[in-house]
C-alpha cells in the first residue's frame, strides 16, 4: 500500500476541517503497523482512505498496485470483499445471528465462496482463534474479548492480503487486550497478512513491528524513517 500526499478535507469555509495534510506512507506486505495518535487526529480518516471507504481530496493510494482513484466502485467493492478485511471497536457482529453465522454469512454473501467451502473455512477460523466450542453463541451471550475473537475470525475467514483494525482493543480491558493482541501478532507471523492498526494503546505500540504516529492530521512519526 502506497499512500502518496494525501490531504483530506470534510465540510466548507468556516466549518473545513483538515483531517489529513500531506501523508506519505509505504507499507510492504506482511508488516504489522500501528497507526497511533490523540483522538480526532485522523487515524480513521487515514484507514478509511487507504482502503478505498473514503477518498482523499488531493494525492492518491496504490492498493496492491492498484490506483484507487481510478477504479469503478464495482473494483473497490471487489477489492474490500476479496482482499481486505476489517475488525472494528465495538465489534459489529450482527447480534442475531450466532458466532459461526457471524462469520459464515459475510463469507457467502460476498460471493466468492459456495456454502460448502464456506462453512469449512468458518469453523476453521473460529477454531484457530480458540472459539470452536462456542460458535453456537450469539454475541450478547460472549463476553468483550470473545466477540472481538468472532470479528477477527470474520475479518479472517477469506483470507486476506490486508486486515484494517480500527482501535480493536479499545473496548476491552488491559488483560483482555493484550490477549487479542497476541493473537493478531500470531497470525501476522503465521500468514504473512498485513495488518494496520490504529490504537491509543501503549502496549500495541511497544510490540508493532513499525510505529506511525499521526497529530493534528500531520505525520508526526514513522519509525521506518
Ligand atoms: P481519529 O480516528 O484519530 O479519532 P478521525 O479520523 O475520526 O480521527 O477524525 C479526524 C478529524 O476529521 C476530526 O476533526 C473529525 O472531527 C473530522 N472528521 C472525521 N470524519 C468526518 C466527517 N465525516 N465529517 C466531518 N468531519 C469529520
Ligand atoms: P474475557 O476473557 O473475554 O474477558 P470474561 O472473563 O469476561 O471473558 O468471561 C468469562 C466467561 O463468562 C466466558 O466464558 C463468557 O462466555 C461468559 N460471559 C461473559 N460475559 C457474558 C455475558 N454478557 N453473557 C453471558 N456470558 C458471558
Amino acid at each position: 500500500i502506497s499512500i502518496n500526499g494525501v490531504y483530506k478535507s470534510f465540510g466548507l469555509y468556516e466549518n473545513k476541517v483538515d483531517a489529513l495534510k500531506n501523508i506519505n506512507i509505504e507499507i510492504a506486505q506482511g508488516e504489522f503497523l500501528a497507526l497511533c495518535g490523540p483522538s480526532g487526529s485522523g487515524k480513521s480518516t487515514l484507514l478509511n482512505i487507504l482502503s478505498g471507504i473514503d477518498k482523499p481530496s488531493e494525492g492518491y493510494v496504490l492498493f496492491l498496485n492498484k490506483l484507487l482513484r481510478d477504479l469503478p466502485e464495482t473494483d473497490l467493492a471487489t477489492i474490500r470483499s476479496k482482499h481486505l478485511g476489517f475488525i472494528f471497536q465495538f465489534f459489529n457482529l450482527i447480534p442475531v445471528l450466532n458466532a459461526f453465522d457471524n462469520v459464515f454469512y459475510p463469507l457467502v454473501l460476498n460471493g466468492h465462496f459456495d456454502a460448502k467451502s464456506a462453512r469449512e473455512r468458518s469453523l476453521h477460523f473460529l477454531d484457530s482463534v480458540g472459539l470452536a466450542d462456542l460458535r453456537d453463541r450469539k454475541p450478547g451471550q460472549l463476553s468483550g474479548g470473545q466477540q472481538q475473537r468472532v470479528a477477527i475470525a470474520r475479518a479472517l475467514a477469506h483470507e486476506p492480503q490486508v486486515v484494517v483494525a480500527d482501535e480493536p482493543t479499545g473496548n476491552l480491558d488491559q488483560a483482555t487486550g493484550e490477549a487479542v493482541l497476541d493473537l493478531l501478532l500470531k497470525i501476522n507471523q503465521q500468514t504473512g497478512t498485513t495488518f494496520i492498526i490504529s490504537t491509543h494503546s501503549t502496549q500495541l505500540k511497544e510490540r508493532a513491528q513499525r510505529v506511525v504516529e499521526i497529530r493534528d492530521g500531520e505525520l508526526a512519526y514513522d519509525s521506518a524513517q
